[in-house]
């Protein structure tokens, strides 16, 4: 599903398109709809996922509908446990809401520096990024008032009460109107946390993100070291002799994953491929006979695979292995799910093998290796 179906407006998929996202995660596709549509939220979602852009768009956008007011005041919270997110999720927004006509004004708050320069810049503020302790601080100085607050954010929840910020956070619940929409993200669920959702919460709409790194001890990866031209060969070989009932293969490049394909085709497996460069009823088709089974084998590109939703994979293949290792992870993060070991192969070229290597050793796992080249290959 690309951006352009989540009701935002023209500006901002302009803004998106500048920051090279091309998909939205899977996150953004959840939470954006939802949001736009007055909806609480309750993400389970780590940084690394997508959140921040998951709520800032579709807030920059409830302003853009919104209208200007004359006299501005604060009208999105957004309470983050750090110095440093607060200043990342205020970069998010300032560099979003810097592509709108009328550009929205952003502010981070937060401690351990001078209150008096942040008490100045706080004139015009629509979006405050604050952490607890600075934002009550400023309220009793009289600085600002949290009475035209429509939307929270609960960023990072659980970190908030880690580091004891929980009397903070329900002090400033307490001081805002009643009638407010409120998104809370937190990387887990905690007792604590269920008190805020059960306070905070109206019938939210429950976002859950897998955490991929999690899932690597329930994949078994192994790496065959095989030359470029044999690859095709080999594939069709795993394909065949392992009982592989169904796999999402990824290659590095449209053309490749087109390519891949085909051969699979003529050879007599079932294989359909999805990418950027096809159509949208393509894609669908696509997805929809993969996910239902009948077609067994999905060769996509890194791109298409962002914003593919299939909730449990058996088998992940690397036709090509991808340039960072966070891909890689992404990739194989499609198998291995809850209860279920899966398996992740990677055709691995000589021109590939330092890379394999590079990226064993930042994921902290090592793949099983076997000789490729070893194996008879004939009549594949
Ligand atoms: P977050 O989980 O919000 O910290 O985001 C993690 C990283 O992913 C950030 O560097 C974002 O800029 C990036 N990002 C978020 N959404 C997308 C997207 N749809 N396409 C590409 N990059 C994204």
């Amino acid at each position: 599903m690309p951006f352009s179906n989540l009701g935002l407006s023209v500006t901002l998929l302009k803004a998106l398109a500048d920051q090279k996202y091309t998909q939205p995660y899977p996150i953004q596709q959840q939470a954006i709809p939802a949001i736009l549509g007055g909806k609480d939220i309750l993400g389970i979602a780590q940084t690394g996922s997508g959140k921040t852009a998951s709520f800032v768009l579709p807030i920059l956008q409830q302003l853009l509908d919104g209208g200007s007011t004359k006299k501005r005041h604060i009208r999105i919270l957004v309470l983050v446990p750090t110095r440093e997110l607060a200043i990342q999720v205020n970069d998010v927004f300032k560099t979003f809401g810097g592509h709108l006509l009328q550009p929205v004004k952003t502010l981070a708050v937060y401690g351990g520096v001078s209150i008096n320069s942040q008490k100045n810049n706080l004139d015009q503020v629509e979006i405050l990024v604050a952490t607890p302790g600075r934002l009550l601080e400023l309220i009793s100085d009289k600085a600002i008032s949290l009475s035209a607050i429509k939307t929270l954010v609960l960023d990072e929840a659980d970190k908030m009460l880690n580091l004891g910020f929980q009397d903070e956070m329900k002090q400033v619940i307490s001081l805002l109107p009643k009638n407010r929409q409120n998104l809370l993200f937190s990387a887990t669920l905690s007792e604590d946390l269920n008190s805020i959702n059960r306070n905070v919460l109206r019938d939210p709409m429950v976002i859950k993100v897998e955490e991929e790194e999690k899932n690597l001890d329930l994949i078994k990866q192994f790496g065959y070291l095989i030359s470029e031209e044999k690859k095709g060969p080999l594939l069709r070989y795993i394909l065949k002799t392992q009982k592989i009932k169904q796999v999402l293969i990824f290659t590095s490049s449209v053309h490749r994953a087109d390519a891949v394909a085909l051969k699979l085709n003529q050879n007599g497996i079932d294989a359909f491929a999805i990418h950027s460069k096809k159509s949208q009823a393509g894609r669908e088709e696509a997805l929809h006979f993969f996910k239902a089974g009948k077609v067994k084998v999905l060769v996509a590109t890194d791109l298409m695979a962002r914003g593919i939703d299939i909730k449990y994979l058996p088998y992940v293949i690397n036709y090509e292995l991808p340039r960072s290792p966070k891909d890689y992870i992404h990739r194989i993060g499609r198998t291995g799910r809850a209860e279920s070991p899966g398996e992740a192969i990677s055709l691995v070229s000589p021109d590939e093998e330092h890379h394999f290597k590079i990226i064993q050793k930042k994921m902290g796992k090592r793949a099983t290796m076997i000789d490729g080249n070893a194996i008879n290959l004939k009549g594949f």
